[in-house]
């Protein structure tokens, strides 16, 4: 089995860049194969300990539980904590739907804070107004695989004794002050959707230095291991995905090294002065580049346009990304924050990822250092 990865599709100037990565195979089969000669593909398969235990050591954290989709991780996590009718959750208003929906699914009240200007930060001026006695749990949210931490937001919800669940669904391998994105929390959440940087098709963990927390998690995701002692649902993660996971995560550092690689040629040339720059992250952070992620501080819609016109549309064209409240399920606990609708509206998310080669590259590279040169209108 190869290891190295491959690219097979060649350059198409029509179509020069595929968002989707499909990393290469690393031996998945095998350790499928493993799994089959065991027999049992469920959730309740021994692959599942190795891969959860896989899972906490990559990432130094005590306890992994790996569920069935990234959703799941949130939802049951929401429920470990007590998140149920009646209370609220704060939520960034940058949040795409999936980060949000699994309050609803608890019955709760999302309540919409606003982020730090040019920021995926909470603001804690905003949480400290909307905090209440019936709060309890904040989600983070490192967007786009960049860092969304804030010493003082970290503070003012340490000390109001709110649980931080970081939605890191997005950001496998995002350093945040030396840290990994979803580690320094109450809980972080990861997807391993095919989508996202470690993919099992469908899937998700929990991840968590707070053993007691885990067991909830645990148990609730394992229908209450059948005991009849707690009330539970059934978001474990079969064992042929499992295998996978597990195969893959030996991948993950070097798939992180090439992201990085292309996101820093990429940024090289988006000459300081022009209209484009990355957007900013702290000294000791490293972003994961699930997207390279650019700012146009002015005339953001003009360029937003070029890039649309260039075949490399942002997330607001390509998947009408915009901010939680302006979702009509979302719309009846809309909140002004106007620096998130700033960030949702001059953003623009660029893929890559391992598969884009030379070409694809250097094609990019030449639109952007296009883009950022036009002059814009004072
Ligand atoms: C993918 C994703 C989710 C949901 O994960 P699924 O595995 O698709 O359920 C949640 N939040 C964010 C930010 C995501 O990108």
């Amino acid at each position: 089995m190869t290891t190295e990865p491959t690219t097979t599709a060649s350059f198409d100037a029509a179509h020069p860049v595929d968002d989707r990565y499909t990393p290469p195979p690393c031996g998945e089969l095998d350790e499928i194969q493993a799994a089959f000669a065991d027999g049992r593909l469920s959730g309740g398969g021994p692959v599942l300990s190795v891969y959860e235990m896989a899972l906490a050591a990559w990432f130094g954290v005590k306890r992994a539980i790996a569920v069935n989709s990234g959703s799941s991780a949130l939802h049951a996590t929401l429920v470990a904590l007590d998140v149920r009718p009646g209370t609220e959750v704060l939520v960034p208003a940058t949040a795409p739907l999936p980060t949000a929906m699994p309050i609803l699914t608890c019955g709760a009240t999302p309540v919409i804070v606003d982020t730090l200007p040019g920021s995926l930060a909470l603001d804690p001026a905003d949480i400290e107004a909307k905090l209440t006695p019936r709060t309890r749990a904040a989600i983070t949210l490192p967007l786009w695989g960049y860092p969304a931490d804030n010493h003082a937001t970290e503070a003012l919800l340490s000390e109001a004794r709110v649980p931080v669940i970081e939605d890191a669904c997005q950001a496998h391998g995002t350093r945040v002050r030396g840290h990994y994105a979803g580690t320094r929390v109450t809980a972080g959440c990861f997807s391993t959707h095919d989508r996202k940087l470690l993919a099992t098709g469908e899937g998700g963990f929990v991840l968590t230095n707070d053993e007691a927390l885990a067991d909830r998690i645990d148990h609730y995701t394992h229908l209450g291991h059948l005991r009849g002692l707690t009330h539970g649902v059934n978001y474990k993660l079969a064992a042929p995905l499992a295998a996978i996971g597990l195969r893959r995560l030996r991948h993950l550092g070097d798939q992180l090294r090439h992201r990085r690689a292309n996101a820093h040629r990429l940024v090289e040339t988006v000459a300081p002065g022009g209209r484009l720059r990355e957007l900013g992250y702290g000294p000791d952070d490293t972003p994961n580049y699930y997207n390279l992620v650019l700012v146009a501080d002015h005339d953001a819609p003009a360029v937003a346009a070029t890039f649309a016109a260039a075949g490399l549309p942002p997330d607001s064209v390509r998947y009408g990304y915009r901010p939680l409240y302006h979702q009509p399920i979302f719309s009846r606990y809309a909140a002004a924050c106007r620096n998130a609708e700033r960030l949702a509206t001059t953003t623009f998310q660029l893929p890559v990822h391992p598969a884009m080669s030379e070409a694809p590259l250097q094609w990019v590279a030449e639109q952007l250092a296009a883009i950022n040169a036009r002059s814009h209108t004072p």
